[in-house]
């Protein structure tokens, strides 16, 4: 028992073992808390806050993360038969930012911390510990006999232990293939005096790695002949590539995000910043600067993109002005490159990560700076699995690292700019291009003049005239039609008006099935109306076309002419790039797709940029569509005058009096925020309010259907009876709002059926949000259990 004579040593010198807290690595909301395991003494200095464990949970080998230590209490000691930690992973250690991320974050998105910490992990499969090896004792056949009576898998056990050692084996391996003995059974044995255990390998991967990438840093520091390293040295890096000189905007965005890296240390104004700026106002130029004020400090950069597969000219750009030193984490690595990328950001040695989504949780050790570029995409919100805001949560980490926060935009989320305008966010503005660079006019065509005229075309005869040009001036055009939420709305070809709901202004959305328009917040349904509820036309359709429909239009009307086009079917049967590269190389003068290119639009040759259906997303069952709408045709519209050749972008359009289209027209951000926010005001959505979403699913659309209601009326019941928040009496008291259940706007993905519920609290309402979900799945659980083949899904913020 030399072990447990160690231990007994230790607390004889009045000195208390220490205890890990940790959190198991098991799917479930109710075990989703600190367990207790006792710290051996082999293992001691090595249970640290951050490691990963293995340790026994319902007598299983599981994986687990030490989220903190604590002094053992006699309480606890007896109050629990401690068991103690069986392994460390000694090849990775969750920095004090992450750890202090995992509790807030778990709440943020109504996840749980095992949630959160498996995706802070290393990428992949978890690697398990190796095997255990025992030393045999003395297990007779009366010891066998006794353990026999009460503890099967302990004598079983035995019995193999004994026939080892009649074989006079000095000792058995008990785990791995055929093996598998729980450590808790061992334990008891031990305890018992049965056997003694030696783990012969309690400690799995590469050992205290992060103090050898120390030891190599400073070596490589003290060298002078090697190559410099940013961690200790400001001035020897000049940059490879002669850098333009800054515009006055610019340099006041880098004079303040300079002076932030200062006073982060000493834990001064820690506000984000917001550097808005239109499409090639030089934010990355900016990035670039800042990131390199804050490895000259000996700090870490972060650059989290939307997505990783369309920033190919950045990344090149990136990797110009800091070779080596950038890692790029994204998934389209396999998983052996992703581990060992993640590896080397870990140990210090990759400067600048570049990411995606998750890339915020990237395991860099001296985090100084994190920048979260074009931050109002929809991609940085993980719709599955945990849903974490990446911009949100680089803000809070930030906070636990006191690194600086830039997030940037040319149309930044509408919460973004308010915090902005509140002074919550430093805001940075870029106004012009540098060099010149104009933004390219905007013309707005009417569709409902077209009507008028007879073409009952898709394409304008503006635009057709315009496309003609620039054949004749052998440009390429690229025609991008908006599909988002297609063909679903109903719109009157006379006057533009779309049925909206009565209860929500969302615009409703045609089903085929009963031939009915439904409103996916409160589920009001109505009959399709066979005249326009406002000038009484009938000239009253649904919205629909495709991209193979203009291709055909085009044919017809310059035969002859190549055309390549870019929707779903197409990326599916051939990839993405292989057409754009096409297109690159001048193989056809007009490529024409959906949303798919509308971030790929960087090619000089083109003049010409029609948008068809700007409008069709305006009219999505979603309080975001006039900002998603102004979002995407601002990209589209800035990226236009990329050319040297004057850009020129046509928008054709059922409303061309909306506000959202105006301001993309005159290239009007602030225009836009102050009607939108006005709206979001009377109509009491974000930010002023918050939403939640319950997403209800299964193959059996009854069942589904079953979930949801009862829930809502859990839910309604709860905003009946008793007042959520607003609990000091100075407060207003919050209601809470429940709408529907109504189908979701995607109402059946691969055969499931999609049901949801809305929630609204007005104001700040996130508290009584999260605590009236949380009751209600605890009631729901209740009265239903776990019903099969309905699966429900939380989201906060949605
Ligand atoms: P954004 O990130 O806002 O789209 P970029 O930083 O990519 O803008 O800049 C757009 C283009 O302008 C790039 O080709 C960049 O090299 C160039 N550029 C940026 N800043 C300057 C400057 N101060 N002077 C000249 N060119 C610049
Ligand atoms: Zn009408
Ligand atoms: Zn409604």
């Amino acid at each position: 028992m030399e072990l447990g004579a160690m231990e007994a040593n230790g607390r004889e010198a009045g000195r208390r073992p220490e205890l890990a807290q940790v959190i198991i690595d098991i799917p479930h909301r109710d075990l989703d808390r600190v367990f207790h395991y006792r710290i051996p003494e082999a293992l001691a200095g090595e249970v640290e806050p951050g490691r990963e464990v293995w340790v026994a949970f319902h007598g299983k080998l599981t994986r687990g993360w030490v989220l903190g230590l604590e002094v053992a209490t006699a309480e606890l000691e007896k109050a629990f038969a401690l068991q103690p930690v069986e392994a460390v992973n000694g090849s990775y250690r969750l920095g004090h930012d992450l750890l202090a991320l995992v509790p807030w974050l778990a709440r943020e998105t109504l996840g749980t911390m095992a949630d959160v910490l498996r995706l802070m992990a290393p990428p992949g499969p978890p690697v398990r510990p190796a095997a255990w090896v025992l030393l045999a004792a003395k297990p007779d056949q009366e010891a066998i006999a006794f353990w026999e009576g009460i503890d099967p898998e302990c004598a079983d056990l035995l019995r193999r232990l004994s026939r080892a050692s009649q074989r006079r084996m000095k000792y058995a391996s008990l785990t791995g293939k055929g093996g598998g003995v729980p450590p808790a059974v061992i334990d008891r044995l031990s305890d018992a005096g049965l056997v003694t255990v030696r783990r012969l390998l309690p400690k799995l991967g590469e050992r205290a790695t992060p103090e050898r990438a120390r030891e190599k840093a400073l070596k490589t520091a003290s060298n002078p002949a090697s190559k410099p390293t940013s961690i200790t040295n400001s001035n020897v890096q000049p940059p490879l590539f002669p850098e333009p000189a800054l515009t006055p905007d610019q340099k006041q965005a880098v004079h303040y995000l300079t002076e932030a890296l200062y006073a982060a240390r000493r834990g001064n104004d820690s506000r984000p910043f917001l550097l808005h700026g239109v499409t090639g106002s030089g934010k990355t130029e900016v990035y670039i600067r800042a990131i390199r004020e804050a490895l000259a400090r000996g700090r870490q950069a972060l650059l989290l993109v939307p997505e990783i597969a369309l920033t190919p000219q950045t990344e090149r750009r990136l990797r110009e002005r800091f070779g080596s030193k950038v890692a790029l984490l994204h998934s389209g690595l396999a998983d052996a490159a992703r581990r060992q990328e993640w590896q080397r950001v870990h140990r210090g040695e990759a400067d600048l990560v570049v990411g995606a989504r998750s890339a915020v949780f990237a395991p860099l050790p001296r985090l100084g700076l994190i920048i979260v570029d074009e931050e109002h995409e929809p991609s940085y919100q993980q719709d599955n699995d945990l849903k974490y805001h990446a911009r949100e949560a680089a803000m809070e980490r930030a906070r636990h690292c006191g690194a600086v926060v830039v997030l940037g935009s040319a149309t930044p989320a509408l919460e973004t700019y308010e915090q902005a305008l509140s002074g919550r966010f430093r805001l940075l503005q870029l106004r012009q291009r540098p060099a010149g660079g104009q933004l390219p006019p905007v013309d707005v065509i009417d569709m409902r003049d077209e009507l008028a005229a007879g073409n009952k075309g898709m394409l304008s005869r503006y635009l057709l005239e315009a496309v003609e040009e620039r054949l004749r001036r052998r440009q390429q055009v690229i025609l991008y039609l908006n599909r988002r939420g297609f063909s679903t709305f109903v719109i009157c070809r006379e006057c533009g008006t779309v049925v909206t709901c009565p209860r929500c202004s969302i615009s409703l959305v045609y089903h085929r099935h009963g031939e009915q328009l439904h409103c996916h917040y409160c589920n009001f349904r109505q009959d399709v109306p066979e005249t326009c509820p406002h000038c009484r036309s009938r000239a009253i359709r649904y919205f629909g076309a495709g991209t193979q429909r203009i291709e055909e239009e085009l044919r017809a009307r310059f035969p002859g002419v190549p055309v390549l086009r870019m929707d779903r079917d197409v990326a599916e049967r051939e990839g993405i790039a292989p057409v754009l590269d096409a297109f690159g190389r001048g193989e056809a003068p007009i490529l024409v797709g959906t949303q798919m290119i509308a971030k790929g639009l960087d090619f000089p040759r083109v003049t010409l940029v029609g948008v068809l259906a700007a409008d069709a997303s305006l009219h999505i069952s979603d309080f975001r569509a006039a900002e998603r709408t102004f979002q995407l045709l601002s990209q589209v519209a800035g990226r236009a005058g990329r050319a040297r050749e004057p850009g020129q972008v046509v928008l054709q359009t059922y409303c061309p009096e909306h506000y959202c289209l105006q301001a993309v027209q005159l290239h009007d951000y602030e225009g836009f925020f102050r009607r939108e926010i006005e709206l979001r005001q009377q109509l009491g959505y974000p930010p002023f309010a918050r939403l939640a979403r319950v997403l209800f699913s299964g193959p059996e659309e009854p069942l589904v259907r079953v979930a949801a209601d009862t829930w809502a009326e859990i839910l309604r019941h709860q905003a009946g009876t008793v007042t959520i928040g607003g609990s000091s009496g100075l407060e207003e008291p919050e209601g809470l709002d429940v709408w529907g259940p109504a189908p979701a706007p995607v109402a059946k993905v691969e055969n499931r059926f999609r049901w949801l519920l809305t929630l609204r609290a007005k104001g700040d309402g996130m508290k009584a949000l999260r605590s009236a979900l949380i009751a209600a799945e605890g009631e729901y659980s209740r009265r239903r259990g776990r019903p099969a083949g309905v699966t429900i899904s939380l989201m906060l913020n949605p």
